[in-house]
């Protein structure tokens, strides 16, 4: 741009007054011409600040040199249609600042646009601001010059940032408005493993972020997370329908390419073989010391498993840099066939000091040693956070087949002599309902009689599969004795906000006081900090009414996470589903069971909390469904709301008799009716074949028994009818 010449010549002043119009309208041309391609990585190293804040050792121009594995990843995420990228991340790799910042960077200065990153809660949200973006911002001038972060009047605060052309959100997992409320083209999540399974019934929160981006073209969904348990992470969920890239690095011997990681390192000392541990002067040799042993991690090195070439630390690094600075790939090699890119990172990967060799096995062999005295928490770190891998819980579940055999000889909708109050729980998905009823005796001791699942749909109340559910609830139970014993209890789980309206409606129909039918809800407690069976809070007429309160309905929540302790367990000795034989607390099943009952049941795992690996909690496993585990454990809650665990030893004596005088008494009616049906027929109802166990004194038996006032009723011989 030049000004006009006439106005140059006229004083000095004039000359400045040219200049100053000619970076005015560069400026604005500037901003009115369309932008030439730039790709994230560009951006990254034309405009992007590493503040201090983020990095005290690299603050200054961003250098992807820095973290070279990390190209491959910001190289996927610019390429034109790629939707989704997901990362199973290690510690020490920059990611949030290399990956997630710079992308969000990006999409406010370059291509502005909409973006959300959902974060497993409120602080974690709160800390990403604090630590990673607005020092990015600040240190950043494009960013700093368009997002004013301490502008209330713009609309921002710590988890909103507005800019011209879009705005970021940073949302927490456990707030369904939040992950529901914006449409984004640029999606990111953090952590999904410590993510929200299920929002408030409304599903998970991946899923539900996912839906806000259905309607925008060219999106892109970023998920970025370090794995936890083999069968329960969903970061490795997500990697399953991916490419699966490996990070391939060249050595500098042979040439060959390996993915850098932890089983080639070479701890001196750590594994001796018998010679060396038959040596006299092993202690000179090989000195022990506390927690390490004979085992020496300064030396520590890294070998090529294909020449078997000792690599130093610095060798590592720059055979890293050179395999990652060739395109297009960048040194990541896809494994499997997918449209979406996927990274497997490890701590290897990673140029930091921190992440020397040496550093690693010091910390190898720490968790080692508690790993030795029994304590696995360290280990399990080290394989999700430095090797960015899945640990895999052996031993703290049975296994299916061991359920298996041990299925009994009865078959469903019958149970033998000691199993005598049923009772179904029901879990409500959108297009079924899935039912068990478990019959209780003594000791909690407890039977299957049925498993399975009614067809239809169920948002709408009164229709579909609760018609079924009707039928179903009028179904009864065949104990040893022949007679057929009714369900005395209903339990229906009202988590989902979708379906709660038509479970309300269910239960205002069906419950009475002698067959209760209750909604039920699991509290919001995955570590088993609340009772299996609380007492009903009273309903506040104050509050405003909640939608249960409108139904006249009370929900009752139900602690999942105590009853699946009590049930599954979690060590080798826990959990009643590993007891053997006949007693209290032991569970049965039959054997023409439907053959996924095994694995439902062993749904869920209890493993340790992401944020705080010392509590452990309860999961979904990612490779099966679990409404069998569900239900079972809504029954559970079920008979502690029958208080059937209180029951006096008499008491159970006393329900068995009654269901012995029972089969007497149909026998009885049996013969009536035939005797009314058939027209002049005769016959007399022959002696019972089976006796009580124990003979009982008839009057401790009073006509009309309320074993529990107000609860269950087996008063009247009349509810026992003939089978339906
Ligand atoms: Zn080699």
């Amino acid at each position: 741009m030049n000004a006009p010449a006439s106005l140059a010549a006229v004083t000095p002043d004039a000359e400045w007054a040219d200049q100053a119009l000619d970076a005015m309208l560069a400026r604005v041309l500037a901003e009115l011409a369309p932008r030439e391609p730039l790709t994230i990585i560009e951006w990254a190293e034309r405009h992007r600040k590493l503040s201090s804040e983020e990095n005290p050792d690299f603050a200054g121009d961003y250098r992807l040199d820095n973290t070279p594995a990390l190209r491959g990843i910001l190289a996927a995420a610019g390429e034109e249609g790629v939707q989704r990228i997901v990362v199973q991340k290690s510690a020490q790799l920059g990611y949030t600042a290399g990956v997630v910042c710079n992308v969000l960077g990006y999409y406010a200065h370059w291509k502005p646009c909409v973006q959300v990153v959902m974060f497993p809660r409120e602080k974690s949200a709160k800390d990403f601001d604090a630590e990673k973006f607005s020092p990015m911002v600040r240190a950043t001038p494009v960013l700093a010059e368009r997002i004013h972060l301490k502008s209330r009047s713009d609309g921002n605060s710590t988890t909103r940032k507005k800019y011209p052309g879009g705005l970021i959100k940073f949302v927490a997992s456990n707030s369904p408005s939040d992950v529901k409320s914006t449409t984004a083209k640029i999606r990111i999540v953090e952590e999904p493993d410590d993510t929200n399974k299920d929002v408030r019934g409304q599903g998970n929160s991946i899923a539900l972020l996912r839906e806000r981006g259905k309607a925008v073209r060219g999106g892109l969904e970023l998920i970025g997370g370090s794995p936890t348990a083999k069968g329960a992470s969903e970061i490795e969920k997500e990697m399953r329908t991916t490419d699966q890239r490996r990070f391939m690095v060249a050595c500098h011997h042979c040439g060959e390419r390996h993915e850098v990681e932890w089983e080639h390192v070479v701890i001196p000392g750590f594994e001796l073989d018998d010679e060396q541990l038959a040596d006299p002067e092993i202690d000179a040799k090989w000195p022990r010391r506390d927690v390490y042993g004979r085992a020496r991690w300064e030396d520590a090195y890294y070998v090529c498993p294909h020449c078997g070439g000792i690599w130093t630390d610095d060798e590592r690094v720059a055979n890293i840099r050179r395999s990652a600075s060739e395109p297009p790939f960048y040194g990541w090699v896809p494994t499997a066939s997918a449209a979406d890119p996927g990274f497997f990172c490890n701590e290897l990967q990673s140029v930091f000091d921190g992440s020397r060799v040496p550093v690693l096995a010091e910390k190898f062999l720490r968790a080692q040693h508690l790993y030795d005295q029994g304590d696995p928490t360290e280990m399990v770190t080290f394989t999700n956070a430095t090797r960015g891998r899945l640990w895999t819980y052996t031993g703290d579940l049975p296994e299916e087949d061991e359920l298996r055999e041990r299925a009994q000889k009865y078959a469903e909708w019958t149970v033998p002599a000691g199993a005598l109050v049923p009772v179904m729980y029901v879990d409500v998905q959108h297009d079924r309902l899935a039912v068990c009823v478990w019959v209780f005796g003594r000791g909690e001791e407890m039977w299957l009689a049925y498993w399975g699942e009614l067809p239809g749909r169920t948002i709408v109340e009164h229709a579909g599969a609760w018609l079924e559910l009707e039928e179903l609830m009028g179904r009864t139970v065949m104990h040893a004795s022949g007679v057929h014993v009714p369900i005395q209890a209903v339990g229906i789980d009202s988590g989902d906000g979708q379906t709660s309206d038509a479970v309300y409606a269910f239960v205002r129909k069906h419950h009475h006081r002698g067959r209760p039918v209750l909604a039920g809800k699991g509290a919001s407690d995955r570590v088993g900090r609340v009772e299996i069976w609380t007492k009903p809070k009273p309903v506040d007429p104050n509050r405003k009414a909640t939608k249960a309160s409108r139904y006249g309905v009370h929900v009752n929540i139900i602690g999942t996470a105590k009853a699946k302790d009590t049930l599954l367990g979690w060590a080798q000795e826990g959990g009643r589903v590993r007891l053997p034989g006949t007693g209290p607390g032991r569970m049965h099943w039959y054997e023409g069971v439907r053959p996924d009952f095994y694995e439902q049941l062993l749904g869920e795992m209890k493993i340790p909390s992401p944020s705080n690996p010392r509590i452990r909690q309860w999961v979904e496993r990612t490779d099966r469904r679990n409404e069998a585990l569900d239900c079972t454990v809504g029954c559970l809650w079920l008979s502690r709301h029958l208080q059937l665990h209180l029951r006096k030893p008499h008491v159970w004596d006393m329900i068995e008799a009654r269901l012995v005088q029972a089969s007497l008494l149909d026998e009885d009616e049996a013969a009536a009716e035939a005797e009314a049906s058939v027209d002049g027929a005769t016959s007399s109802p022959e002696a019972p074949a089976a006796a009580p166990a124990a003979p009982l004194p008839v009057p401790a038996i009073p006509p009309r028994i309320s074993l529990s006032p107000g609860r269950i009723s087996l008063s009247s011989t009349a509810r026992f009818g003939p089978g339906r």
